[in-house]
């Protein structure tokens, strides 16, 4: 590996940091555009290496779940609850997961969600219950 090469103004240690001490989501931007809530070093739309870090809002919808039952050992407190892949406000995605959700009837697609800071394993994500409905 070439040891030259200039650091990359981000880090994995500092995402981990942010999720639990800072309470703020990190997220990458690059200048064509894409941003994304997961970590890495290369824009996977454009192949440069121009990711800058930025505070995403934590405010999203739902993209794509599922009810786990059989929890990885990490979350063997917190099952059942619901793996998510959330639409980010500011247009990336991010997986997390949602305490507590006992069957899938109880989440919908499209549904708003917001990041919490937490210390538990993941990015935690809860139910935007507060917010009206009905703009649609
Ligand atoms: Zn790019």
């Amino acid at each position: 590996m070439n040891t030259e090469a200039a650091p990359p103004t981000h880090s994995i240690a500092a995402f981990l940091r942010g999720y639990s001490e800072e309470r703020r989501l990190l997220g990458l931007r690059s200048e064509c555009g894409f941003v994304s809530a997961t970590w890495g070093l290369l824009c996977p739309q454009c192949g440069k290496r121009d990711l800058r870090e930025v505070t995403l809002s934590g405010h999203g919808r739902i993209a794509a779940f599922s009810v786990q039952t059989v929890p990885a050992e990490e979350f063997v407190n917190d099952a059942p609850y619901a793996y998510i892949v959330v639409e980010l406000e500011e247009g990336g995605r991010v997986t997390g997961w949602i305490p507590g959700v006992r069957t899938e009837e109880e989440l919908r697609i499209g549904e708003r969600v917001r990041w919490v800071s937490s210390y538990r394993p993941g990015v935690q994500f809860e139910r935007e219950r507060s917010a009206p409905e009905g703009t649609g």
